[in-house]
């Protein structure tokens, strides 16, 4: 892994948060401001701007380059938070051997490092409905010494299930949060982002040979 994989895994990421941009608008419109696909893609090309600059970088600088990047130029809560993902991810780099623990443990250090910034966890409707169960998921499959193309594909899989509970939950964080009741129905537009962009990435990355991965 390296600078040049993270802005294939930008640039996935960002084409699925395009074709989704319709979708996304009107679940932030629904319970929060319309603001987030807005935000997400100011951030996204705000890396793709920096193409030459992040892909040169070994995983942990292009990480903490990309945090960096994503704090200066976005807005609205995603921002910082999905900065502190890179940022947690960039400092748990250490001791890769291509063996997926240690993609799952810098996956996990993500997730502990927006769960301190957002000071919530699962169940209040939030992004995290979708990062700590595939965190936890990941950790688990990699455990079990399961292949790389089975952990790519079930993490999608898991992602789907957290974005979809948050349906049924009450907002009680966010701008969601204001709504109380009327936040029932509909799913948190930070959650379908987040498994947007798991999936694209999980995609992306099942399309390198095995040494590329490690
Ligand atoms: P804002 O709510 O400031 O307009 P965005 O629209 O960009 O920011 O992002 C909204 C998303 O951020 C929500 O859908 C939710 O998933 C996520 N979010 C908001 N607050 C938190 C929090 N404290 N922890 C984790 N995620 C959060
Ligand atoms: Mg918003």
């Amino acid at each position: 892994m390296n600078g040049t994989i993270v802005m294939d895994c930008v640039d996935a990421a960002c084409a699925s948060i395009r074709a989704h941009s319709d979708e996304i608008l009107a679940l932030d419109q629904a319970i929060g401001d319309g603001d987030h696909v807005i935000n997400l893609m100011r951030g996204l090309e705000a890396l793709r701007a920096i193409r030459t600059d992040i892909e040169p970088l070994a995983l942990d600088g292009a990480l903490k380059l990309a945090a960096g990047k994503l704090l200066s130029t976005v807005g609205g809560s995603s921002g910082p938070l999905l900065a502190s993902l890179l940022l947690g991810m960039a400092r748990a780099t250490g001791g890769l051997d291509g063996d997926p623990k240690g993609y799952a443990r810098m996956f996990a250090a993500g997730v502990e490092a927006v769960q301190e910034r957002g000071r919530t966890g699962t169940g209040s409707k939030t992004m995290m409905d979708v990062l700590i169960p595939v965190a936890q998921r990941f950790d688990e499959l990699a455990q079990d010494t399961r292949g790389v193309a089975q952990i790519l594909r079930e993490l999608p899989q898991e992602a789907r299930r957290g974005m979809l509970a948050t349906r049924d939950m009450l907002a009680t964080k966010g701008r969601a949060s204001f709504l109380g009741e009327r936040s029932l129905g509909h799913i948190d537009p930070g959650a379908r982002s987040s498994e947007l962009m798991i999936a694209a990435v999980c995609e992306r990355i099942a399309t390198y040979s095995g040494s590329a991965v490690s």
